[in-house]
């Protein structure tokens, strides 16, 4: 029996009466594509505060290598990319949330090139590339596979143009600040300047994913899951968190960090091979290397663990060298790094963690159940994705919810005093324990637990093994306070791992991302939604 366990309210002490004041309308916190979308829509006589803990650009979005689905094409149609959305998110996905989405995407495009992303062409058209789950080609890229860098560029270009926008880079927001059900800004901690009180008429989260959590990812060191966690904290409904997107073809080479091979690779002739240099995904689905990503996936590990390989392989072989080079620039200078021809070798891959589905749970309009609390991004589940994610959505969706969530925080500061300067608001009441442990040791047996546990393949036994280590952790690791961003890292990292385990263990069927050994099957009485919302009392 799993105990449950209280959640603090807020990681560190602090007195709102010696803690620095800044005020804002908008407090933004990331600075992906999400964060970038909002601020870049929002009047220009709106103050706004961006708030980072890396640098601007260390999020996913600069990595995003494959595009962006919208149907652009003249044969392309938005019900076209309606139907495909909601055939792979299995039953889950909030229809008019795809709508909105799929309907929008033209003209997010349109906004994209206006502010100065070139996509790449085909003669005058524009190139438009296929992949896994998507029944015609509609993924725009740039620069090759550099699209989220080229976005990323340009986003912060025209950011740094923006009146009224200060940016704080190297700034870790530990906690929403909320009083009376409604969110008034963060506590944040800078580098240089140490804990501070943001004091925002409206706060939009955009603090991206949790792929850390996982030993096997794709995701840059700031995706931890802070977003999620602090939302938990502050007592906002979460929603989907079991479904945790596995990336199929990750390169697999001791020493390299774990880059990912676009799906488009596979969408542009590439093909997957086992070590016998079979192609086997024939026999797995009738799309073969184009079915939908979690079938890719399983499929991959079942044939590492058929044929006792720790890889199975990427077949690039029938593209040429110089196809290789201005389609795909990335990956094959990646792959040479390693001493890897991708025109005449094979290329080592296996699936990681990628994508997280669920999140902080938002309305068509970006809102949390929190009030003045907007989230869009990876962040957010605003039921896209249902049980999966189409490749190419999550940076679209990051456009379409950072406009919405930009016209919400306009509608609602027209109509919103200035901000008091409040002291009601503190941190713990009691004596912090300051924490004195190995922090990289836990974290690295979490995310080795984690990937094991509630990876790619789960059962109520793996789940109950991963809860009883992660609980065990949580109770002598979650009423520590710590001082700097590694400490709240993981405990932010324990919260999501409860999260994403205890909606996991849950579930007992399978379901797009999420498979169950034990629960093999789809069950038609499990299409719903886990919901979970912190009480304050005790949490899962
Ligand atoms: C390798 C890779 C390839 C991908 N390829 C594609 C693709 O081709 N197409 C596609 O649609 N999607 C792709 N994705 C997914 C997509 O890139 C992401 O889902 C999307 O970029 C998320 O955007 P975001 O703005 O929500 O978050 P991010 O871009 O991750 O930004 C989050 C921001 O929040 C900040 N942050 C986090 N915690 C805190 C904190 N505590 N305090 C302050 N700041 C914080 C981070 O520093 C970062 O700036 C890919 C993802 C990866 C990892």
């Amino acid at each position: 029996m799993i105990q449950p366990l209280r959640l603090r309210r807020y990681l560190v002490h602090y007195s709102s009466y010696n803690t620095p004041q800044i005020f804002t309308d908008v407090l933004l916190i990331g600075s992906g594509v999400a964060a970038l979308a909002t601020l870049l829509e929002l009047p220009d006589d709106v103050s706004a505060l961006v708030v980072t803990k890396g640098d601007l650009c260390s999020g996913s979005t600069p990595d995003a290598q494959g595009g962006v689905a919208a149907a652009i094409d003249p044969t392309d149609s938005p019900d076209d990319h309606f139907a495909d959305t909601v055939e792979v998110g299995c039953g889950l996905c909030d229809e008019d949330a795809v709508r909105v989405v799929t309907g929008e995407a033209p003209e997010r495009i349109d906004a994209l090139i206006g502010r100065g992303v070139e996509f790449d062409r085909r003669g005058s058209d524009y190139a438009l590339t296929r992949e896994g789950g998507h029944s015609r080609a509609r993924i725009l890229h740039a620069n090759g596979d550099a699209t989220g860098r080229a976005i990323e560029d340009v986003l912060v270009a025209r950011a740094g143009e923006r009146p009224r926008t200060n940016v704080l880079e190297q700034t870790f927001a530990l906690d929403l600040l909320t009083l009376d059900s409604a969110c008034h800004g963060a506590l944040v901690w800078n580098r240089d300047r140490g804990l501070m009180m943001v004091r925002a008429k409206v706060t939009v989260l955009a603090a991206g994913g949790c792929g850390r959590v996982y030993r096997e990812t794709t995701n840059p060191p700031v995706v931890t899951g802070d977003g999620l966690a602090m939302a938990m904290r502050a007592g906002a409904a979460m929603q989907d968190l079991e479904f945790m997107q596995f990336h199929p073809t990750v390169l697999y080479v001791a020493g390299a960090s774990r880059a990912l091979m676009s799906e488009s690779v596979r969408g542009e002739g590439g093909l997957l091979v086992n070590r016998e240099g079979e192609r086997f995904m024939l026999r797995y689905h009738d799309a073969a290397e184009l079915a939908p990503r979690d079938v890719v996936s399983r499929s991959i590990i079942a044939e590492m663990r058929r044929t006792q390989h720790t890889s199975v392989y990427l077949d690039m072989r029938s593209m040429s060298a110089d196809f290789l080079e201005t389609r795909f620039p990335t990956i094959t200078a990646l792959c040479r790094r390693f001493g890897l021809e991708p025109s005449e070798d094979l290329i080592p891959v296996r699936p990681a963690a990628h994508y997280m589905v669920g999140g902080v749970r938002t309305d068509l309009e970006g809102r949390t159940t929190i009030g003045n609390l907007l989230a869009c991004g990876e962040v957010a589940c605003t039921g896209l994705h249902g049980a999966n994610r189409l490749g190419s959505n999550s940076l679209l969706e990051g456009l379409v919810f950072g406009r919405r969530c930009a016209r919400t925080a306009a509608r609602a500061l027209a109509d919103m005093p200035e901000p008091l300067a409040v002291h009601a608001m503190q941190g713990l009441p009691e004596e912090p324990t300051y924490g004195r442990l190995n922090i990289e040791d836990v974290r690295n047996s979490l995310r080795s637990t984690m990937w094991r546990n509630a990876g790619v393949l789960r059962s109520q036994e793996s789940l109950d093994e991963a809860l009883e280590m992660i609980t065990f952790w949580c109770r002598y690791i979650m009423d520590k306070e710590f001082e700097t961003p590694a400490g709240w890292e993981l405990q932010n990292m324990l919260a999501v791992a409860r999260l994403i385990t205890t909606s996991a263990r849950q579930r007992e069927e399978s379901r797009g991302v999420h498979y169950r050994s034990d629960f093999p099957e789809t069950d038609p009485s499990w299409r719903r939604h886990i919901v979970i919302a912190n009480t304050g009392e005790a949490w899962l």
